[in-house]
């Protein structure tokens, strides 16, 4: 029996056989051809079949697991059609006088390059999109017969390398029961994928492939990030026993889509989600989520070549806000800048980008762009429940300077006769440790606060997010960031304000209970994530969590206060 440390990237757990998934060999020989012209109608020739895979995999996505996740395939046939890629393979065809083979090759090596380079996880994940369909492309051009996971017929857990979304789609819930991936994040499309269709998955593992053979008895455990290859009975029980706990656990956790979160002692609370995208609205509204706390604008700025205008963004917020029928919808102001990069507006490269020109500081910079997203969500706020959020806020001036051009534009639409709501709440993120210190002097400027974790715990330990050496400092239960955290809820119910939390933190089962009886009003987190922190609230007495969340404040490290909340609390991850 031996036990694998990974990425818990979808809850659940798996026991079946391992099948694993090898990659076909897509080496072939670097050649110089003089014949240009019958390569490109090769490569075209190869384009148009994995265009055409790529149609019936959509088509039978769109089926098996909605409209969401299909959007992967409409994306990639983009990159098909895509001018700047396919017309790159066909310029270099023509200019190194090289077969289709290396075209493909090295114009995909040049966008994966591009795309990992960049620090934001996202837009790193996108490479693998990249890969997926350039592997296709390569596949048809090389003859390969390419295995399909949909022919497989009795249960298994997948191990591979890496599994592409096409991959991950072609997948038969009934029959894969998991899958574990050497590579890969809890953002990686595969990831995000298994969790829309639970199955219970692993990846980050590194090696999986080289420790598991063809028809090892596998154990997934979606909820730590643990793979066990060859467990022997004791552990095949135990599994069994957690499985069906799992299980019945989720049946539980379904009843509450169309409840309130409400605490044993008649608190509510929100639970809320962060959204990217209008397409993860779906997730929304399944996992019964009260609101959006956070919806990250800078994706619609994100791979394209130019500025979204403002009847795109217009159209985006609408959608959002219509089809959350009056439930609160946060939306963030642009937040470029730090790990999220827009290579179109050719910013100066700095050595401390985290430190740097970025979020709110490039807005009131560029006010143009501002202005465009401003007048977008002031047209889109009579369609639903809409609050304005600024990024990155760390001085009162800053506050005032974004409020005030808030305002004008409103005057502006007014005036061209532009209905505008008259209820739009603004607020601004907590995560510069400055906001939070003062949170009291802010509290009088805003109508809410939300405290963006992700980044105060970075700035506050001064620890990058990215840096994986420093990573042991990436605290989120030490004592600074619970007392920040409790001076921003206090400060805001001093003025009759709501405090909430967007950053990872907030769907975290450990700080749920601090957090709750610190008094934080509203909690946004991944969609998967509400369901059992409504199930978790409702065990919780929030009169009795007060004096708790009050001494782990006063705890030394946040290893005692871990430790606190595991002795008093029976936790998911602890069963
Ligand atoms: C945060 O900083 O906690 C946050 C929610 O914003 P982002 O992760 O987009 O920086
Ligand atoms: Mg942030």
């Amino acid at each position: 029996m031996k036990q694998i440390s990974g990425i818990a990237a979808s809850a659940g757990i798996a026991i079946a056989k391992a099948y694993i998934l090898e990659e076909p060999d897509y080496s072939f020989e670097k050649k110089t051809v003089d014949n240009v012209e019958s390569e490109k109608t090769r490569l075209e020739t190869a384009l148009e079949k994995a265009k055409a895979d790529l149609t019936l995999i959509k088509e039978k996505a769109e089926v098996d697991l909605g409209e969401e996740e299909a959007a992967i395939f409409a994306a990639h046939l983009l990159v098909l059609s895509d001018p700047e890629f396919v017309g790159g393979m066909q310029s270099h065809i023509d200019n190194e006088k090289v077969n289709a083979e290396s075209a493909v090759q090295d114009v995909s090596q040049t966008f994966i390059t591009m795309f990992e380079s960049m620090d934001n996880e996202y837009m790193k994940e996108r490479a693998a999109d990249i890969r997926d369909v350039s592997k296709r492309v390569l596949g048809h051009l090389l003859g390969l017969q390419m295995k399909s996971l949909a022919a497989i017929d009795e249960a298994t857990i997948i191990i591979a390398k890496d599994l592409t979304p096409s991959d991950t789609a072609q997948l038969n819930p009934k029959f894969v029961k998991g899958f574990a991936a050497d590579i890969g994040g809890r953002t990686s499309h595969s990831a995000i994928m298994a969790r829309s269709m639970e199955i219970p998955a692993v990846v980050g593992t590194k090696e999986a492939t080289a420790s598991i053979n063809n028809g090892d008895t596998i154990i997934i455990d979606g909820l730590e990030g643990v793979v066990i290859v060859q467990p022997d009975e004791e552990a095949i029980r135990a599994f069994e026993q957690k499985k069906d706990q799992y299980e019945q656990q989720k049946l539980e956790w379904a009843k509450l889509v169309n409840e309130a979160t409400t605490t044993t002692d008649g608190h509510h609370v929100e639970l809320a989600a962060n959204i990217g995208t209008p397409e993860d609205l779906a997730g929304v509204i399944n996992n019964g989520a009260e609101g959006i706390g956070l919806y990250r604008t800078e994706f619609l700025y994100m791979g394209r070549d130019q500025l979204p205008t403002e009847e795109e963004q217009f159209k985006a917020y609408k959608t959002v806000l219509e089809k959350m029928e009056h439930k609160p919808v946060v939306i963030r102001t642009l937040d470029i800048g730090g790990d999220k990069e827009l290579p179109y507006l050719e910013l100066p490269k700095e050595l401390n980008p985290f430190l740097g020109f970025r979020a709110i500081r490039l807005c009131l910079e560029h006010q143009d762009i501002f202005r465009t997203q401003l007048r977008a969500l002031l047209r889109a706020s009579t369609f639903g429940n809409l609050k304005i959020m600024f990024p990155m806020i760390a001085t009162v001036e800053e506050l005032r300077q974004a409020k005030a051009i808030l305002a004008e534009e409103k005057e502006k639409l007014q005036n061209e006769g532009q209905q505008v709501s008259d209820s739009i709440e603004v607020g601004m993120m907590v995560e510069i440790p400055s906001t939070a210190v003062a949170a009291d002097i802010f509290a009088k400027e805003v109508d809410f606060f939300s405290v963006g974790t992700n980044d105060l715990i970075q700035y506050t330990m001064a620890a990058d997010r990215m840096n994986e050496q420093v990573s042991y400092l990436y605290q989120p239960y030490h004592p600074a960031i619970l007392r920040l955290v409790n001076m921003v809820i206090e400060a805001a119910h001093k003025e009759g304000k709501w405090a909430g939390m967007c950053g990872e933190m907030a769907g975290d089962e450990i700080a749920i209970p601090i957090l709750l009886g610190l008094g934080l009003d509203e909690f946004s987190m991944s969609a998967t994530s509400v369901l059992p922190a409504r199930s978790q609230v409702a065990k919780l007495s929030k009169q009795e969590l007060k004096t708790f969340s009050k001494e782990m404040l006063m705890k030394s490290t946040a290893e005692e206060v871990e430790e606190a909340v595991k002795n008093r609390f029976t936790l998911l991850t602890s069963q």
